[in-house]
């Protein structure tokens, strides 16, 4: 038999290697300003359009490439970063594998311009799938400016599984973000499709995070730093009372690279152990600086995983100087999350007398209102049924008459044929026993199957608030809004301006109250940002649960006997009673037999 192996091509390892460097338009972004902060670039300018489908282009001011180095830049393993693999351990730059602009060229159109401050002239040079297409003299600053467009247009495969707009937007800003928190002496300059995200002026760390996560920020950061042999540690940890349900904040930066590490990440989580509620996490922005020698970032080939010499040393040292702030700062003793904020009196309200108490209730608000019932009032029998599965009943005969005989005394109501117990369940009798409804699951269920079917609806029951809602957000975090205008206001939300660092809420659905809305957007955004949901289905049904969830009687609620009744029968009108929309179990069954067999043994 002949030989079979032979050398690939350099344009087919190309495309192999952009395999691993440019899993999406977000990849390039982080390259291509990489490259230019390594060109000790002061401005770097990223210009989006189509979420990075049709031009990724960054233009920095840094020091630009002679004639042949512009050439030579797209080939692969060609660098002017590293010349020995000694070089490996005393990295300076973020790049050095020279792979970037070959894997990038092998998959998209370039065009680059770049000029040396020593040089009169620039050069531009036009690629196409590894192959130079053109190369000509040009008048252009100092700098270069490198426009990646039509990505993946030679690569089916990985253009299809791109995802939405959006989505593909927020992985952009994220490593927008993350190379720009850690540099705040470079100015950055972000547009999409022709307006500007982001203008960040060359400031302090502090000023460059409440630039980027905006203004409310500030107040939010405690500094952290410390300052051993082994690891400088700068930044900022956000107060426990601001953590959030989710993990959005939270950044290493080692040596100037953004990086992940759940081992460290736990270090400052353990720091904050018991001052977080449940559920939360710790928000932070933790720059340390090692030495060199001590860490090996080429482990991975987008270089967010690194290898520390001393791993366990700089889990105490991050652990002990997070919890020296907390300590200092004073965080810990002035927090009670057990406490009722309704029960602080306002500031505006303090010097007022005080009337007798109130019960804070929405007076405009009965889910089980029969005029405006969540649900169809027809009693669903499909969802009754299940109600009798596995029972020894008689179903025919209880079929006929089960608009109106689920319970016992249906004809003269009301007779109490249910009662809440330890405000938690509805009890209940039915013809074949009992039943004990979890309330809290109850209401969610209903709630749920409500709003997921006004998403569909054009009708949004919106109740306009007396004062508009202002609610602050990051930028990218309005943003991610914004995506959603329209599906909320299917849900009664009603908007007035979103703004850079704001929205406005001129109505909300008439079931919930104005607290709870933040708390809505809150869960809705750290729900997106857990993983990134990218069909309207699951969007929608994320929605819809998270408003089921807000909105919903929570347990240890005291309903009365009218709302008992409505919730039990708005539950079993319900498509699918029997299980919560997080699907947990909603009602359980006694029969007349387990009652027996239990009396007698
Ligand atoms: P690496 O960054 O790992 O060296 P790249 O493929 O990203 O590999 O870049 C190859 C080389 O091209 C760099 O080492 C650098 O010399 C040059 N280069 C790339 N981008 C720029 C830029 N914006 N300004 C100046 N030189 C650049
Ligand atoms: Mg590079």
């Amino acid at each position: 038999m002949t030989d079979v192996i032979q050398l690939l091509p350099d344009h087919v390892a190309n495309q192999i290697a952009a395999g691993e460097v440019v899993q999406r338009p977000a990849s390039v972004v982080k390259e291509l300003m990489e490259n230019a902060i390594d060109a000790q670039a002061s401005h770097v300018k990223l210009i989006v359009k189509d979420s990075g489908r049709t031009l990724i282009q960054v233009v920095d001011n840094g020091k630009g490439m002679s004639v042949t180095d512009a050439r030579l830049c797209f080939e692969r393993h060609a660098t002017s970063k590293i010349q020995t693999a000694e070089d490996l351990f005393n990295l300076h730059t973020k790049g050095f594998r020279g792979e970037a602009l070959a894997s990038i060229a092998a998959i998209a159109h370039i065009d680059i311009t770049t000029k040396r401050e020593e040089d009169e002239i620039a050069t531009h040079i036009k690629i196409e799938g590894s192959e130079v297409l053109s190369q000509e003299a040009t008048a252009a600053p100092n700098g270069t400016s490198l426009a990646v467009k039509n990505l993946f247009y030679n690569v089916p495969a990985r253009r299809n599984f791109l995802k939405s707009n959006q989505v593909e937007l927020r992985h952009i800003i994220d490593e927008f973000q993350r190379v720009a928190l850690v540099h705040p002496d470079i100015r950055f300059s972000f547009f999409h499709n022709g307006s500007d995200l982001f203008e960040l002026p060359v400031s302090s760390f502090r000023q460059r995070i409440v630039a980027v996560f905006g203004n409310k920020t500030n107040e939010k950061l405690v500094p952290v730093s410390e300052n051993t042999e082994i690891v400088t540690i700068n930044g900022f940890v956000v107060k426990p009372e601001f953590s959030k349900k989710s993990r959005g904040s939270q950044f290493f930066f080692v040596n100037g690279r953004f990086i992940k590490s759940s081992y460290l990440h736990h270090a400052v989580k353990s720091a904050f152990e018991g001052l977080l509620p449940v559920g939360s996490h710790p928000g932070y922005f933790i720059y340390l600086d090692v030495p060199t020698e001590s860490i090996d970032i080429n482990i991975h080939p987008t270089k967010t995983e690194v290898k520390f010499e001393d791993e366990h040393s700089l889990y105490a040292i991050i652990r002990s100087a997070v919890k020296h702030s907390l300590g200092q700062f004073n965080i810990a003793p002035i927090l009670d999350f057990d406490r009722n904020p309704g029960l602080d009196t306002q500031y505006s309200q303090r010097n007022s007398t005080p009337s007798s108490p109130k019960i804070s209730v929405d007076s405009s608000f009965n889910p089980f209102d029969t005029n405006k019932s969540y649900i169809p009032k027809k009693p669903n029998p499909e969802g009754w049924e299940h109600l009798y599965e596995g029972l020894d009943v008689d179903l025919p005969q209880q079929t006929e008459t089960i608009e109106t005989s689920l319970f016992e005394d249906s004809q003269d109501r009301p007779v109490a044929t249910t009662f809440q117990l330890q405000r938690k369940y509805i009890v209940s009798t039915i013809r074949s026993g009992m039943v004990l409804i979890h309330q809290q699951r109850a209401h969610q269920r209903i709630l749920y199957e409500y709003f997921l079917s006004l998403i569909s609806t054009d009708s949004s029951p919106s109740q306009s608030l007396l004062f508009p809602l202002v609610l602050s957000y990051s930028k990218k975090e309005v943003i991610m809004l914004q995506e959603f205008r329209v599906t909320l206001e299917h849900l009664g939300f009603s908007f007035g301006v979103f703004e850079d660092e704001t929205i406005e809420i001129k109505g909300i659905h008439s079931s919930l109250t104005e607290s709870t809305v933040s708390e809505v957007f809150d869960t809705f955004l750290s729900n997106l940002s857990k993983d990134i949901p990218d069909n309207g289905f699951s969007l929608n049904d994320r929605l819809a649960k998270i408003l089921a969830q807000c909105a919903g009687i929570k347990s240890g609620e005291s309903l009365d006997g009218v709302s008992q009744e409505g919730l039990v029968n708005d539950l079993f009108a319900c498509k699918e009673p029997d299980r919560s929309p997080y699907g947990k179990p909603v009602f359980t069954t006694l029969t007349p037999d387990e009652i027996e067999k239990k009396l007698d043994a």
